[in-house]
């Protein structure tokens, strides 16, 4: 027996009798809820089926999360008890099942063209949130294939082809002339039987559109390498294509407003930009090196005069090059420790420890730990990524320390 949703997919509101209401626990959305199984006498909540999703609503405004068949009735799982006998006033959440409706149609539409014309056989389809998927035995779909397949459609919709529903006994010889595509048919009793008028016949226990034109339009996206040299065909449907495309048209604004610019100036603007960007970097990066020649001598000359024996010194620009290109450029004997870094003052970025090397061994697993840094030592340097730059005054603490502790035993 047909449910109530099958034989009238367009009813939002009906009034039905609960016939029985068990303790039960589902898993919603990853998480396991406790509740009720509540069987009705009849139902307009579309259970889960044929590559459609179940429904969502209500029972005297007690919301259903969950729908699915047993045997031949709908299970709604409710988190409060609605007693057997109770008279229920059945609210559907129209929008979600009219969308479902819109694409779920468009995929027989796309099916039966698809096979119609270039021999693809369906062998699945999904019907995602943000994209439906057909899935066609063929390794290629090609972009002439694709445009006159969406055309076909179009076309159709624009026919306003009717859609319905027949219902056959099992053991009617009519049967065996219809197909199903694969598809599970897991509603029990007699075979319902979708027909697009002129075009189409297929076994389906899904919600459909009553005729073509309330698809509006079917859009198809481009497709994906599937399982076993198959294709996946993406498409939108119906109201799903209006909101892709206000989705874009709002890019498209913003983009205009930082480009100051619209989309047929893209190329050229953008042209502009990567030659401008080019242009400041190569100045950036010649004013750095001009930068570290200044640095480098007043580092230097600083050394001098206060006898020390390290420096430190951060700088929040600059990239490995700089600190590179500054330890080349101190004049400072080798035995002078230098730790160098640059990036965020509070965050990541790079450093360099530099010296005797006998020195920078024993200094690395200590500056490594302080700053969360990594890098290996190599021939007087320890050089690497840092994420904890806020620690780099601990790393002076932990250099004047070695350094007197040394001067105390060669003492
Ligand atoms: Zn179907």
């Amino acid at each position: 027996m047909a449910l109530r949703c099958q034989k009238d997919s367009y009813l939002q509101e009906f009034v039905s009798t609960v016939e029985s209401c068990e303790v039960a626990s589902e898993k919603i959305n990853g998480s396991k809820l406790s509740g009720y199984h509540v069987i009705l006498a009849d139902t307009i909540l579309f259970p889960e089926g044929g590559g459609q999703p179940d429904d969502r609503g209500s029972l005297n405004t007690i919301p259903v999360l969950k729908v699915f068949l047993k045997g031949d009735k709908g299970v709604h799982f409710t988190q409060v008890p609605i007693d057997a006998g109770t008279e229920v006033n059945i609210q559907l959440d129209w929008q979600r099942r009219f969308d479902h409706m819109q694409q779920h149609s468009a995929q027989h539409l796309i099916s039966a063209i698809a096979e119609t014309v270039f021999n693809f056989n369906t062998t699945s389809w999904s019907l995602g949130e943000s994209v439906c998927k057909v899935e066609f035995n063929t390794p290629v779909i090609t972009n002439e294939q694709i445009n006159q397949l969406e055309e076909l459609c179009n076309q159709y919709i624009r026919e306003q082809r009717p859609m319905y529903p027949t219902y056959y006994e099992l053991n009617d010889p009519a049967v065996d002339k219809i197909k199903t595509r694969g598809l599970p048919e897991n509603i029990a009793g007699p075979l319902r039987v979708m027909t697009i008028e002129g075009i189409d016949v297929n076994l389906c226990c899904g919600t459909h559109v009553s005729n073509l034109a309330h698809l509006q339009v079917i859009k198809l996206l481009g497709t994906e390498k599937g399982k076993k040299g198959n294709t996946l065909l993406h498409f939108h449907a119906g109201k799903r294509v209006v909101s892709a495309l206000e989705k874009s048209l709002n890019i498209e604004r913003q983009i205009n407003t930082l480009m100051r610019g619209s989309p047929t100036d893209y190329p050229d603007l953008i042209k502009k930009l990567q030659n401008s960007y080019k242009s400041a970097s190569k100045n950036s990066s010649n004013l750095l090196k001009e930068l570290v020649g200044y640095e480098a001598k007043e580092l230097s000359s600083k050394l001098k005069e206060s006898n020390s024996k390290y420096i430190c010194h951060h700088r929040r620009e600059g990239e490995i090059e700089y600190l590179l290109s500054l330890v080349q450029k101190l004049t400072c004997p080798e035995h002078i420790i230098k730790f160098i870094t640059v990036g965020d003052d509070r965050g990541a970025g790079n450093f360099i420890l530099c010296g005797v090397e006998t020195d920078v061994k024993e200094l690395a697993p200590k500056v490594l730990e302080l700053i969360d840094g990594k890098g290996a030592v190599k021939g007087g340097r320890l050089m690497g990524k840092a994420s904890k730059l806020s620690q780099k005054h601990k790393v002076e603490h932990a250099i004047e320390k070695y350094l007197e502790s040394k001067d105390a035993t060669n003492s």
